[in-house]
Order: structure tokens, then sequence, then C-alpha cells
């Protein structure tokens, strides 16, 4: 299992799988780690993202879409990191997709333990603007998007008090 091999989940003799809950200072180095990374992903793909690249990202956005619409939320989950990874995919940089795909578990386990509102919802509208801000080669904008992007992902987490994995994460990442 990917969480597994990525090191998140410990498993436990006779215990089944027990998810290791990130506390506060790793939720805000991975987030740190997720600007900086996607951000030189994004001005590496600015104006070189041709249109069956732009097809596959547009494919995953739709695909988040209708699993928001009906509620999996475990897909909904899966699908916003995918769409990270696929941009780092695009790029062709395996330095910088290996790192993000670290990146990408840990903020999944993160917003599933500290996401404190509303829905695990990685924003298929702010997608969808990163998309066209690549394709017509505004670096300035895509930058300016990826930025704020992974900041609303940080700002939905509530990040004040450390949190204990919840029962529903089982449920989640159909542990
Ligand atoms: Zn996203």
């Amino acid at each position: 299992m990917q969480l597994s091999r990525e090191g998140l989940v410990d498993i436990v003799p006779n215990r089944g799988a027990q998810v290791a809950a990130p506390d506060v200072q790793e939720a805000r180095d991975v987030f740190f780690l997720r600007a900086t990374v996607e951000v030189r992903i994004a001005e590496q793909l600015s104006g070189n993202l041709d249109h069956s690249g732009a097809a596959a990202l547009r494919d995953i956005i739709q695909r988040e879409r209708t699993a928001i619409a009906e509620g999996r939320l475990a897909d909904v989950i899966r699908l916003s990191g995918l769409f990270h990874q696929k941009l780092a995919e695009l790029n062709g940089s395996s330095v910088l997709q290996n790192i993000l795909r670290d990146l990408i578990s840990r903020s999944s386990l993160i917003t599933a333990v500290y996401r404190d509102s509303g829905y695990f919802n990685c924003g298929p509208d702010e997608h969808a603007a990163i998309v066209d801000a690549l394709m017509r080669g505004d670096k300035e904008e895509a930058l300016h998007l990826v930025t704020a992007h992974i900041e609303h992902l940080r700002a939905d987490l509530n990040l004040s008090t450390e949190q204990q994995p919840s029962r529903n994460l089982r449920d989640i990442f159909e542990l």
C-alpha cells in the first residue's frame, strides 16, 4: 500500500494499521516544502505544457468534480493529490517528482487529521486556473496561483493544536 510504503502507516502486530499522527511542526514544514517544490515545477512547466498534458490534467479535474458531487471522500483526496503529481510528471524532473510524491502522501494524511471544517476539497476551480495560466505561458500568473493555492490548503487546516488521528482516517484511506 502507498501509505505504508511512504512510512505513514505503522503496522502494529495484532492491531492492524495504525496511522502515525503528524505533528503541527511537520504539517507546517510539509506545506512550506510543497510551495517551494510546486512553484519550481510551475515555473518550468509554464509555456511548455502541451495539449495532451493539459487534457490529462483537465481529465483529473473533471473526475475530481464528479467525486466531490458524489461525496466520495477518499477519491477526492486521491484525485487532488494526483493533479499535483501529474504536474510534476509533466514537468519531467524525476527529483521534483519523487520529492513531491512523498510530500503529497504526507499532505493527504495531514489534511485528514487537521482539517476541521468543510470538505476535503483541494479546489478544482483553482486547479483549472493553474492549467489555463500554464497553457498561456503566463509564468507570473501561474506562480501566483500555485502559491495562493498551497496557502489555501494550509489555511484550511487547524494547526493551533496537536491532533490525534481519528477513527475515520481508516475510512478515508480505506485502511
Ligand atoms: Zn490542489
